[in-house]
């Protein structure tokens, strides 16, 4: 959720950073800087009394038994508290920040802008019905092992109170749904019933509260079951209207706004596309290069296939064979971790801090069912505590989806997976993000930095050499780059070139080698997000190109390990904003 008139006005804001007032005084800096820490800790309290939802989600706890009712009040006072926000940060000028302050500020900015936008401009709140569901709060509080169960407990009954003008304000609110975001504010509402007519009945079972406060707990919970239901029907009722419905497709004026608020890029949406048609025509002739010298090892005999794409998905299927058994797959996961924290030493490519170990498990049981791995990182509110690689379990998958998983994260690609995921890529992202002191960053994290940063390092590792320069490797490697590519490609043209199911299936299965069930996830996952997609590639892109750029203007002096350090030492901020802050340096 960000916007973007007031990225120009960043963009000029750094320029004149640099070219007019560079005359500032140091101790000026320091001045403005401690004023400025001062303001930060000030707004971030203030935005979690705000919006008391977001905290929940980042471990703040203190407003958890608050449900805001989503009514023209609420957006009355989010418009107010943004521009009230916006006001007091232009008290302060960029070029008498630190960079880690800059980029803070510049984030800040970004997110109330943002926030502004989509009160009076995107308007999601009346066409998408999904927005309105209490289940994943509740459950989030009611699974915290940290907090006594009795405490929980009473802090669900307080958040039960408003769950009826909840749901009144969602219909309210209605006034022109798509299709697709009906369908699903059904599917989740009712998946989310059961928290209220089981799990907090069965835990009001075990707790030591006393008999009124259960009683009144579980009548709130009926309640809660009824408010929901009639929502549920609301929206059946919407349904079996001969009414038109919106279309998911936001359109392109859309797309590019929510693409510089969310993506923070230098680049427009329409040029990321454009750079994401062009990469894949470049992946397809490396592949189709490396399936041709490799096909005699592999089909000998046989004559390759005329068309490219087809010789490339039978090379590639025939390289998936290679993969762990049902019962080694863990321990093959586990067992990589290490060879590449060596590889990252031997290479000189970045230091991992040993004080910061990475344990990997199996993913605890209420986790699962998103990814198959995934980082559990500690939160800027429990900084001190583990990080976790969770790998899902395939353990009671059957032979059949045991072998099809295994052949997708064959010996090769989960290699690639756990560069991404661990080492160098997002585990140690986040290592550094920690070092660098800002619950700014923590919390409005740029994703396509995040992302982006995970998938260059896929490529970084290949090319120093990680795999010895396999073609195979190579080959999985580009598939899976495949993905992101026609992420972006899929996204910008399902939404402003209006493809069709059929033309975003055949660039999945054909042009990205997917299967049918991928594929058709991917076209439905596209019909419900806008821009998200495009956040991997993007990332990917602007940091693969800053670094090229880097390398040829330094020429020997340029420093693989350095670029590392420096350019993860300002957090997880937009790319764009820490390659200002190197180029200036
Ligand atoms: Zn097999
Ligand atoms: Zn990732």
């Amino acid at each position: 959720m960000r916007i973007t008139s007031i990225l120009l006005l960043i963009c000029c804001f750094l320029l004149s950073s640099c070219d007019q007032q560079t005359a500032t005084t140091s101790s000026n800096t320091v001045n403005r800087d401690e004023s400025f820490n001062t303001f930060k800790e000030v707004f971030i309290e203030a935005y979690w009394k705000q919006y008391p939802g977001h905290s929940l989600w980042q471990g703040y706890r203190k407003y958890d038994h608050i449900l805001t009712v989503p009514d023209a009040n609420a957006r009355a006072a989010s418009r107010k508290f943004c521009k009230s926000y916006l006001d007091r940060l232009s008290d302060y000028k960029l070029n008498q920040l630190s960079p880690n302050n800059r980029t803070d500020f510049q984030m800040i900015k970004n997110e109330l802008e943002s926030n502004l936008w989509s009160l009076d401009k995107f308007k999601q709140y009346e066409w998408s019905p999904s927005s309105y569901n209490i289940a994943g709060s509740f459950n989030r509080i009611l699974i915290n092992r940290d907090i006594p169960l009795d405490d929980r407990l009473k802090t669900i009954g307080q958040r039960l109170e408003n769950v009826r003008d909840y749901y009144a304000a969602a219909e309210k609110n209605i006034k022109n749904p798509t299709k697709e975001y009906t369908e699903l504010a059904i599917q989740q509402n009712r998946g989310g019933i059961s928290i209220f007519t089981t799990k907090i009945i069965d835990s009001l079972k075990v707790s030591k509260l006393d008999f009124k406060t259960k009683e009144n707990i579980s009548v709130k919970c009926l309640q809660a079951k009824g408010a929901i239901n009639g929502y549920i029907d609301f929206l059946n009722t919407r349904l079996k209207q001969k009414k038109a419905f919106k279309s998911f497709r936001i359109g392109e004026a859309l797309f590019e706004e929510k693409f510089k608020f969310n993506i923070v890029s230098e680049y427009t949406a329409k040029q990321m596309f454009e750079k994401a048609v062009a990469h894949k025509q470049s992946i397809h002739s490396e592949m189709a290069k490396m399936s041709r010298a490799l096909w005699p090892k592999y089909f000998k005999g046989e004559e390759p296939p005329a068309d490219s794409l087809v010789m490339i998905r039978k090379m590639i299927d025939r390289i998936a064979d290679k993969h762990a058994t049902k019962e080694g797959y863990f321990d093959a996961i586990k067992n990589q971790i290490p060879e590449l924290a060596k590889f990252v030493k031997e290479k000189n490519l970045l230091y991992l801090d040993p004080d910061k170990p990475l344990e990997v498990r199996v993913t605890p049981p209420f986790q699962r069912g998103f990814s198959i791995a995934s980082i559990s990182a500690p939160g800027p509110y429990d900084k001190d505590a583990p990080t976790f690689y969770n790998v899902s379990p395939i353990d009671d998958y059957s032979d059949e989806r045991a072998e099809s998983h295994l052949r997708e994260y064959n010996h090769y690609l989960l290699q690639v997976l756990n560069i991404h995921e661990a080492i160098p890529g997002h585990y140690a992202q986040l290592v550094y993000a920690n070092k660098s002191p800002s619950i700014i960053k923590s919390v409005f994290g740029n994703g396509a930095m995040i992302e982006g940063w995970a998938v260059y390092t896929e490529k970084m590792m290949l090319e120093e050499g990680y795999g010895d320069h396999e073609p195979e490797m190579w080959l999985m490697y580009y598939k899976w780059n495949l993905r992101v590519t026609c992420n972006t490609i899929i996204d910008y043209g399902i939404h402003v070139l209006d493809y069709s199911e059929q033309q975003v299936l055949d660039i999945l299965m054909n042009e990205a080698f997917q299967e049918t069930t991928e594929a058709t996830g991917k076209w439905r996952r596209a019909t419900l997000s806008q821009v998200q997609l495009c956040s991997y590639f993007s990332g990917f892109k602007e940091i693969y190109d800053f670094r090229e750029t880097l390398k040829q203007k330094k020429g020997d002096a340029f420093d693989l390990k350095a670029f590392h350090e420096q350019f993860l030492s300002y957090g997880s901020a937009p790319v764009k904003y820490v390659k200002a802050l190197m180029d200036g340096e």
